[in-house]
């Protein structure tokens, strides 16, 4: 496996690849890997001739008053689990190498941007599809892979390219919990263990959504009130957000008539956490 600082060497590479006819598959990541991150990469390394992960903590989809310092960083443990799950090459640039002196260019999208995450993070989304159009652009990728955790990036990145034309093909992964339920997270390591049990309050909120949605009821204020009783009987809890969203556009529904998400942020302790889970309209 091939581990790469440069521009220039991931391109090289690549290309060569690309020039001998191998497919390509592309997983981003900000590293400090577990489940979630491997299973999107071993389903690369099925799909494709050859597999890429980069892994990069990008500076500029954090504000000013986020975790961009703290952000958990392990990059030997990073490489061995990219080899151990199929990957062929690892692209882990310096901030300095994706963003020389003299960048000045950024994507600016709204859309399925605005609201939930968008409307908390001003500017996250721009930084997100800045990073991973260079990264497309660097690899070259027939496929790239994105976890449902993040659904709100995934539709994002979905619409970016479908604006951009662009010819790399978004697959969306399934969300990897833990045995009890919460999302796997890099963030997760920030939680105490009073927190960590805490936390469970996302997942159990957004069961009981899903199971009073699977039993009939279709009003977003009905299913919203009931995650948020159980996320506020949590002391250790702040909410941040509660929506039931469209699940491509992401914007609110009054209605649940075709598939849809229940999405939220919410604080446990300082660590913002996000979840979510689908609610899919059977035809
Ligand atoms: P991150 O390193 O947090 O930027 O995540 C990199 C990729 O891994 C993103 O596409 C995430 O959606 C995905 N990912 C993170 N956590 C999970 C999870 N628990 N299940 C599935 N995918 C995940």
């Amino acid at each position: 496996m091939y581990i790469v600082k440069t521009v220039k060497e991931a391109k090289e590479i690549t290309r060569k690849w690309a020039a001998e006819g191998l497919s390509i598959g592309l997983v981003p990541t900000m590293g400090y890997l577990h489940e979630g991150h491997l299973s999107l990469i071993k389903e690369s390394a099925k799909d494709n001739d050859k597999t890429c992960v980069s892994i990069f903590v990008n500076p500029i989809q954090f504000g000013k008053n986020e975790d961009f310092g703290s952000y958990p960083r392990d990059i030997e443990y990073d490489t061995a689990l990219c080899e151990k799950s199929g990957a062929d090459l690892v692209f882990c640039p310096a901030a300095e190498e994706m963003y020389p002196d003299g960048f000045c260019s950024h994507i600016e999208i709204s859309g399925p941007a605005e609201g939930l995450c968008g409307a908390r993070r001003p500017g996250h989304f721009n930084g997100v599809c800045t990073v991973v159009m260079k990264l497309f652009n660097i690899i070259n990728p027939s496929r790239a892979y994105f976890g449902r955790k993040d659904a709100q990036q995934l539709a994002v990145i979905c619409q970016m390219v479908k604006d951009y034309n662009m010819d790399v093909k978004i697959i969306g992964m399934p969300i990897v919990r833990e045995a009890d339920g919460l999302a796997k997270s890099s963030r997760n390591t920030y939680l105490s263990s009073e927190e960590r049990k805490a936390a469970l309050c996302l997942s159990r909120a957004l069961r009981t959504v899903k199971s009073l949605f699977d039993s009939g009821e279709r009003n977003p204020d009905i299913l919203k009130q009931t995650a948020k009783k159980i996320i506020k009987d949590e002391l250790l809890s702040r909410i941040d957000y509660i929506e039931i969203v469209d699940i491509i556009t992401m914007k609110p529904i009054n209605e649940i008539k075709s598939d849809a998400l229940c999405a939220l942020a919410v604080y446990i302790g300082r660590t913002r956490l996000i979840d979510n889970i689908a609610l899919e309209v059977k035809s």
